[in-house]
């Protein structure tokens, strides 16, 4: 199972997702163009809803892409995680100098042309981060895991200080910035001005750049085109708006709002498939990890942890236990006269049919070490469990399975069995000794039988 995104390969319906998503983009901002520059009412809640969620998106698109950098080591992930976090301060400070929104100049006396240079900064830093993640793509993952948390923190806080540090140049410098809006407050001397284009332009190269680079290979380059192409659709459609709450300026702050959650769309998406693939992977290795590789049936590290909770149980419950301990006869003859392989798949049939022989849920084998095997009984009394033993070594020996020489044609189980009778029999080891001891009288007395030792 892949832990990162960046090499999940787009499928073909995801290709189309996103294919029908730039579409969308595209054939809207065609639309639209016509009756840009047409003045729709000022809904004044409007930019403060946007630029809220533009914020969080950003932070948390950041805080995903921060994540991976620290499970992959790709410094890519970092560097994008910066981009995210620098725009998001970005749209947070061109919030607060919005003209009209906190006061009608906008917060801190900026001028009324601060917020259309931090919108500048946001969309060109934007493009100059991609640039740069997409020449240092390549690079094999770095760093320790505590190394790989302090160079995230170091670039994103980075970022962060850079994105505060030039938007309060911004603000700091507006009288000696070139005027980007006319005094009125419309956008019409926008797209004459050198550095929109410059941005305009560096926009639409990330774009291309990325697209040529990557090839949209993977899910991560697909939806970040996506970003990509909703930002510039956002300049174009903020440059041929004649004014702030005209058709193309409302617009523009929609797919500025695409541009901010098409990532995030896919890094919730995605995080939470690898989740759930997660807990099928962690169910899958659960149920794995109590079996024995080579029998299938239950391993002694489950035994050691069930068998004392059954004890428990029974204790509490006040019903009595039965534990029976199965040892192959002759089984050291049997691998030297037909080999080890052949012991392997002798002992696989003889623990399946141990487990197929048991009837009540409540019952288990476990392996319990070589060939011996541990069968736990609860709420068994004495007699059912001497029953059950029984009705085991028959059930082996009624497999005939051919045994390693004329004196043993066939190959036999002996048991030790033993039950607990009364309260104070439950212990765990007691109850074990006895069933070993009753064993070794089996063995003692001939094999392919089953003794019976009642602790107490
Ligand atoms: P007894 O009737 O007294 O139990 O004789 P035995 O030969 O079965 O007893 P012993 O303890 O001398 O030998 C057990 C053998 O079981 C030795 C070991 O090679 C074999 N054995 C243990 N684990 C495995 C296993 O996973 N695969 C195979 N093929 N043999 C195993
Ligand atoms: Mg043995
Ligand atoms: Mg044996």
């Amino acid at each position: 199972m892949q832990a990162t995104l960046i090499q999940l390969t787009a499928n073909r319906s995801q290709r189309l997702t996103a294919a029908l998503a730039a579409a969308v983009l595209l054939c809207t901002m065609a639309m639209v163009w016509p009756y840009s520059t047409v003045q729709a009412s000022a809904v004044l809640p409007f930019m403060p809803i946007f630029a809220t969620s533009v914020v969080i998106a950003e932070g948390l698109t950041a805080y995903f892409l921060a994540t991976q950098y620290r499970i992959s080591g790709r410094f890519v992930f970092a560097v994008l995680a910066s981009a995210y976090a620098f725009t998001s301060v970005a749209a947070a400070a061109h919030l607060a100098v919005y003209p009209g929104v906190f006061s009608a100049s906008g917060l801190f006396h900026t001028g009324r042309q601060t917020a259309i240079w931090i919108w500048l900064l946001w969309r060109g830093a934007f493009a100059l981060f991609v640039m740069l993640a997409l020449a240092i793509r390549s690079r094999p993952p770095i760093g320790s895991h505590d190394g790989r948390r302090w160079r995230g923190a170091l670039a994103m806080g980075g970022s962060i200080a850079g994105s505060i540090a030039l938007c309060a140049a911004a603000g700091a410098a507006h009288d000696r910035l070139p005027n980007l809006v006319a005094s009125a407050g419309p956008y019409r001397h926008l797209s004459a001005n050198p550095a929109i284009v410059s941005v305009a332009l560096m926009c639409i190269a990330a774009l291309a750049v990325h697209a040529y680079v990557t090839r949209l290979r993977t899910l991560m380059d697909l939806w970040l085109a996506v970003a990509l192409l909703a930002g510039v659709v956002d300049i174009v459609l903020t440059l041929g708006a004649g004014a702030r709450y005209s058709v193309g300026w409302y617009a523009a702050r929609i797919a500025s709002m695409v541009s901010a959650n098409a990532l995030l769309g896919m890094l919730v998406s995605e995080t939470s498939r690898t989740y759930l693939r997660l807990a099928d992977a962690h169910r899958t290795l659960q149920a794995l990890s109590v079996r024995d590789g080579l029998t299938g049936v239950f391993n002694r590290a489950y035994f050691d942890e069930r068998y004392p909770r059954e004890l428990t149980l029974a204790r509490a419950a006040g019903y009595p236990l039965s534990i029976l301990l199965v040892d192959v006869d002759h089984f050291k003859d049997y691998n030297d006269a037909l080999g080890h392989l052949a012991g392997d798949e002798c002992l696989r049939r003889i623990a399946h049919t141990l487990a197929a022989s048991l009837t009540r849920q409540t019952d288990f084998v476990a392996r319990y070490g070589g060939e011996e095997f541990a069968v736990v009984l609860p709420a068994c009394d004495p007699r059912v469990g001497a029953s059950t033993a029984e009705r085991l070594r028959q059930a082996v020996a009624d497999m005939k399975l051919p045994g390693p020489s004329e004196k043993t044609p066939y190959v036999t189980i002996s048991i030790g069995h033993a039950s607990s009778r009364s309260h104070a029999d439950l212990q765990g080891a007691t109850l074990l000794a006895g069933a070993d001891a009753a064993l070794y009288a089996a063995k003692a007395s001939g094999r392919n039988r089953v003794e019976h030792e009642q602790a107490g």
